[in-house]
C-alpha cells in the first residue's frame, strides 16, 4: 500500500513597475515585476501551498502572513526550505 498525498496550489500576484520578476527562484529581466510583501515568487508560493495542502497544514498565508514585517522582501526559496523542514 502506497501512502500517496496530492495537493493543489495556486497563487496570484499582479505585475507592477520597479519590482523584480522572480519565478521559481529565477530572476527574469523584465520591465515589470511581481508585487507582493515577499519577493512575490508566485511559482514557489504555489508549490508551497500544494505541499502544505497535501499534508492538510493550511497555506503559506498562515505561516508567512503579509502582516508580519519579518517577511518583507523575503526570499521565497528560503520560505520553501522552511516548508520542506
Ligand atoms: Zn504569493
Amino acid at each position: 500500500m502506497v501512502n500517496l498525498r496530492i495537493g493543489n496550489g495556486y497563487d496570484i500576484h499582479r505585475l507592477g513597475p520597479e519590482r523584480r520578476l522572480i519565478l521559481g527562484g529565477v530572476d527574469i529581466p523584465h520591465a515589470l515585476g511581481l508585487v507582493g510583501h515577499s519577493d512575490a515568487d508566485v511559482l514557489t508560493h504555489a508549490i508551497m501551498d500544494a505541499m502544505l495542502g497535501a499534508l492538510s497544514l493550511g497555506d503559506i498565508g498562515h505561516y508567512f502572513p503579509p502582516s508580519d514585517p519579518q517577511w518583507q522582501g523575503a526570499d521565497s526559496l528560503k520560505l520553501l526550505e522552511q516548508v520542506i523542514a
